[in-house]
Order: structure tokens, then C-alpha cells, then sequence
């Protein structure tokens, strides 16, 4: 017998089975444990144990029409339904549900590009294409047109802009949720809605214009809870005609401060791609324990004594990868700006060049081939073609055969972009850490991440493992306990596995938590039976409110 949903008797499960099958045909419903296995979160920080959310089920659509069907059944008999779109939300809950029992709605057949304008820039998809489909549909056709996708090339823009996903080439693009333009979704009374041009029955405009007129609702299906969304539009943008890097360093601690404003500026006036922030201090830890000491020396360090390791070691405190596309003379210009930039900020700044070659990239430019820069840039992420290199970070490789983790999750502040933020996040992590007792990455070196064009996310990650409770049990108590800390300072994170949405969604809690009082206000009216993804976002619909974390 499966895992049930709670307060769904098991006559009730079955009936709702059956009207699935129905729905979308036998081979479509998934209940054995071999197939629902699949829908585990391989990274759960709870794996085995009997709180581990694992789904009861899974149903697998083809179409709207399809979709709607398992709607209904699901509103007869009141079975929770879990929407996902590529199910490869690995270090934010994989394709698990909020709600241990829930069906899983797994979109992956549905999985048309059903639109690429080359003249506009868009597109629209269904929940199954992934980021590969996307990029191969484009290349099929001969166009010149670029996506922005995250690192794993196996997600699809639907599921990762509906967890607030991020990628890594210009800013505007990189927030996928930003980026999107035009939502339909089927809503818990099975009704099929479009947001924006697309309320507008033959609206030509759909995927260019995002808010029609009215509140624009789209935002209620990102970390939510309002719908299954079966198609979306996104902006793509024209293939660049160049590309360039080059590096910046500074020598003293405190030219964080001068290095943040200077690029702020330039992200803010369009002129370059993802900055990323690093230190080339880094490369002296291994062989200087008393570098290592200092930079995760507990109670704050001094701007003077990270100057003195910086002068001994003969190396710059922070450096910075610059990234320009366009046209090649422009990007030339603004990388000659962009010095100049930096150096009214910090004169003694200095400044390598990197390279510059014309789009699309060849050969070894197309590589996945560390940067010359100690950043270690991902290269095919910064032209938008999608791969899976990034999970050489973590997977059994020659120079890791045994790894002792199994998987991670993401702790992923957001903090403002600014250097006094960065150094206070330092400190308040490194301390907090200490006193939890476990190993991490971060120290008064560690970098925050641009990401979003106007935040920082300083992210650290925690292990997660199949065969060591032990090592679970440490990582839900850390997150558990850096959660309320970072919030003590306005940090919240931008984005958590479900095991921890509600302790995040709980810091968010101005006004006496207005905000989450009129999500869930507003899910009791559009979802009265609490179907849909109960519990995601922190938004617990009236009948199993009880069960917030
Ligand atoms: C090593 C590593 C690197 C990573 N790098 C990045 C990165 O660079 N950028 C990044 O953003 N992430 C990154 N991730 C996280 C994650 O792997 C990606 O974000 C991935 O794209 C998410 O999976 P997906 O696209 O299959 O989304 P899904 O798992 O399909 O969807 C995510 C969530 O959105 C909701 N959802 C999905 N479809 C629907 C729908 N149709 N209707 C309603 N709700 C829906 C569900 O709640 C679902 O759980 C990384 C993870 C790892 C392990």
C-alpha cells in the first residue's frame, strides 16, 4: 500500500487513482514503489526517515485537457496534487512534494516549444521542455537566438523560473522569472487562465507585453501554489556578435567597498555580464595555516590584518571576472570604461586582459575549460548553451572516487549589494558556524554571487547524504538554526527545499505576517479544497494549515 495523503482515505485514494487513469491513460499513473522512488528528492535532508516527503503517486498528463481532468478528480476526493515540470530541482527539493502523500503531476510530456520568434525574441513552451530542448529547437532552426540557462542544462525554463532559478549571462536575463511573459495556467477549479496579453483572445502580443491590464497575477505562480501552469513565454535575446573578458584586482580589504559601487555601475547601465566576485587570497589558503586561521577566525577580523596576509603572500584581497557581449568594438570601449570606472573608485586597482572572439564561440573557446581567471567560470553557462559540467562538482570523479556526500542544499541569503553587507555576513556566518559546530566554505574571503543584477546572494551549501543520517541531521539543524539568524540581520533566503520553506516564509513577518495571511487568504478562495502543492511557499491552504513546520 502507498504512502497516503493525509486525511484521504484509502477508498478515496484509490477512486481518484482510477479517474487518473482514466484521465491519462494506465500507463500514466504511477504507484508502485519502483516508480514512485523516482520522485524523491535524491538530495533530501530527511532521506529514509519518516518524515521524508515522499509523494504517494504520480500522474503523467499529455495535454491541458488532461491536466484538467486530474484537477477534477482531485478536487472529488480532495487528493493533494504536486505540479512539477523536469523534476530537477536538486538542492531545492528535487522533484519532491511540499506535502509527504501528495500526487506529483509530472508535466515532462508535455514538451512542445511551441513557439521561437527570431524577430521578437521569444518564445513559448510547455512545462517539459528542458533548457537542451530549447537551445536544440533554436539550433535546428539556424537562429541566432540566445537563452540564459542555469547550470544544469537538464532543468527546464518553466520549473526553474517557477522556483525563482537564476543563470549566468546578462543581467535582465539571468532572473528567469523576470524574464518570462505570459503564464497559462489551469487553476484548482480546473478552469484554464492566461495572465496578460494573453486574457485577450487572440492577442497578438502575448509573449511581449507582460501585464495586459490589471493586476498583473503572474507572480502568483512562482514559489506558489494558484495553478499548474501548462505553457509560458520567455524573452530571449539576439546571439551577441563578441564576446570579452577581462579581470580586475584590488589590494586591500576594504576596496571591497570601491569594486562593489564600480560594478553596480556598470551592471546597472547595461555594460556587463554576471560580474564575479573572488579572491585571489584564495589560492594561499592550502599552504598558509595561518592564513586559514585568520580568515575563519571567529569574532570579525581587521581590514589591517587581512592587508598584512594579503601583502605577505603578495596578492590582492578581492578580484572580479568582467564580462561584456556585443558588438566587438563596443565591447572594447566598454572594457576601457569599465577601467577607468574601477579606477575612480580604486586607483591602484589592476587590470588583465583577457580574451575576445566573435559569437557563436569555437573550439576551445566553447570548452569547458577553466577560466584563465581564478573564478573558474563555467564556459558554456556564459554563452547560454546548456550542459551537465557542473555536476562534476559533486559526482564521483577521478580526483574524488569515494565523494562522502551524496547531494547538497542551498542556505541562500539574499543581501544587499554592498560591501558592509558582505563583511557583516562574513562575520555573522563564520561566528554562527562555529557555534553550530560544522564545516563550511565560509570565511572573511568568501564572495557573494551576483546573480540578481541589484542583490547578492551569499550562498553556502550543506551536505546531504543517502547512507548517513547523521550527516542529514547536522544540516537540517544548521540551516534550521542560520535561518532566524540571517533574519535577525533582514537577510531571507530567495529560495530553500521544502523542508524548510515554512522557517523561511516565518522570517518574512512584517506587519504580523500580513503577507503570508493574504496568500493564504487567497488560496482558501481560488483552492477551497487545498489541492494544489499544499504547503509550497509556506502557503498552507485552511484544511492542513496545522502542519506548518
Ligand atoms: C550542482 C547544481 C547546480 C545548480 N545550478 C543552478 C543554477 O545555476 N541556477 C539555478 O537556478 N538553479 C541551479 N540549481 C538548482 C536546480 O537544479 C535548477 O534550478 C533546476 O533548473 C530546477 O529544476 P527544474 O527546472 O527541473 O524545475 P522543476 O523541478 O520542474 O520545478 C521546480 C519547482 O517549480 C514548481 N513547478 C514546476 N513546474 C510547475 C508547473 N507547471 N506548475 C506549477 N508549479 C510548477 C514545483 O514546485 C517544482 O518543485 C543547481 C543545482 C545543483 C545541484
Amino acid at each position: 500500500m502507498p504512502i497516503l495523503p493525509p486525511g484521504v482515505a484509502a477508498r478515496d485514494f484509490t477512486a481518484a487513482t482510477r479517474l487518473f487513469e482514466e484521465a491519462v491513460g494506465r500507463d500514466w499513473v504511477f504507484t508502485s514503489d519502483e516508480d514512485v522512488n523516482l520522485y524523491r528528492d535524491a538530495f533530501s535532508t530527511s532521506w529514509g526517515e519518516p518524515d521524508e516527503l515522499i509523494p504517494s503517486a504520480a500522474v503523467a498528463p499529455a495535454n491541458v485537457e488532461q491536466v484538467q481532468a486530474v484537477v477534477r478528480a482531485a478536487n472529488r476526493y480532495k487528493v493533494p496534487l504536486f505540479p512539477i515540470a523536469t523534476g530537477k530541482n536538486f538542492a531545492y527539493g528535487g522533484p519532491a512534494p511540499n506535502l509527504r502523500g501528495s500526487v506529483v503531476v509530472d508535466l515532462k510530456r508535455m514538451n512542445r516549444v511551441l513557439e521561437l520568434d527570431a524577430d521578437r525574441y521569444t518564445c513559448l513552451v510547455e512545462p517539459g521542455v528542458s533548457y537542451f530542448d530549447l537551445y536544440r529547437a533554436i539550433q535546428e532552426r539556424g537562429l541566432k537566438l540566445w537563452i540564459d540557462n542555469p547550470s544544469p542544462g537538464w532543468g527546464s525554463p518553466m520549473g526553474n523560473a517557477l522556483d525563482h532559478g537564476i543563470g549566468h549571462t546578462m543581467g535582465r536575463h539571468r532572473d528567469h522569472f523576470g524574464s518570462h511573459c505570459g503564464i497559462e495556467a489551469v487553476l484548482a477549479n480546473g478552469e484554464v487562465m492566461r495572465t496578460g496579453m494573453g486574457a485577450m483572445p487572440n492577442a497578438g502580443s502575448w509573449q511581449d507585453y507582460p501585464y495586459g491590464y490589471g493586476p498583473d497575477v503572474a507572480g502568483l505562480f512562482g514559489q506558489a501554489n494558484f495553478g499548474i501552469v501548462t505553457k509560458m513565454g520567455f524573452w530571449l535575446y539576439p546571439q551577441p556578435e563578441s564576446y570579452r573578458t577581462g579581470l580586475v584586482t584590488v589590494p586591500r580589504r576594504r576596496d571591497l567597498d570601491g569594486l562593489i559601487k564600480a560594478i553596480n555601475y556598470l551592471e546597472q547601465s547595461y555594460l556587463i555580464g554576471e560580474p564575479i566576485l573572488g579572491s585571489p587570497l584564495r589560492r594561499a589558503l592550502a599552504k598558509s595555516p595561518s592564513l586559514r586561521a585568520l580568515v575563519t577566525k571567529t569574532g570579525g577580523i581587521t581590514d589591517a590584518a587581512l592587508d598584512k596576509a594579503a601583502s605577505d603572500e603578495n596578492l590582492h584581497v578581492w578580484s572580479c571576472d568582467l564580462q561584456f557581449y556585443g558588438p566587438e568594438r563596443t565591447n572594447k570601449a566598454n572594457w576601457e570604461f569599465s577601467k577607468a570606472k574601477i579606477a575612480s573608485f580604486v586607483p591602484d586597482a589592476k587590470f588583465y586582459e583577457g580574451e575576445s572572439f566573435a559569437m557563436p564561440p569555437k573550439g576551445d573557446q566553447l570548452n569547458n575549460t577553466i577560466s584563465p581567471f581564478p573564478s573558474g567560470v563555467q564556459r558554456r553557462q556564459t554563452f547560454g548553451i546548456p550542459d551537465l559540467a557542473v555536476w562534476s562538482n559533486i559526482s564521483r570523479t577521478d580526483a574524488d572516487p569515494e565523494p562522502w556526500r551524496d547531494g547538497h542544499i542551498g542556505f541562500s541569503p539574499v543581501i544587499p549589494r554592498t560591501a558592509d553587507a558582505v563583511f557583516k555576513a562574513q562575520e555573522v556566518f563564520v561566528d554562527a558556524l562555529a557555534e553550530i559546530g560544522v564545516q563550511s566554505r565560509v570565511n572573511h574571503l568568501q564572495t557573494p554571487l551576483c546573480w540578481f543584477q541589484r542583490a547578492f546572494v551569499f550562498i553556502t551549501t550543506f551536505p546531504t547524504s543517502k547512507t548517513n543520517p547523521e550527516i542529514n541531521r547536522k544540516t537540517r539543524e544548521a540551516v534550521k538554526k542560520l535561518i532566524p539568524i540571517g533574519a535577525q540581520h533582514g537577510w531571507g533566503e530567495y529560495r530553500c527545499p521544502p523542508a524548510f520553506q515554512d522557517a523561511v516564509v516565518e522570517a518574512y513577518s512584517f506587519g504580523g505576517h500580513s503577507l503570508r495571511r493574504f496568500n493564504e487568504a487567497m488560496k482558501d478562495a481560488a483552492d477551497p479544497n487545498g489541492i494544489l502543492a499544499p504547503g509550497r511557499g509556506g502557503i498552507w491552504p485552511k484544511r492542513y494549515r496545522g502542519r506548518r513546520a
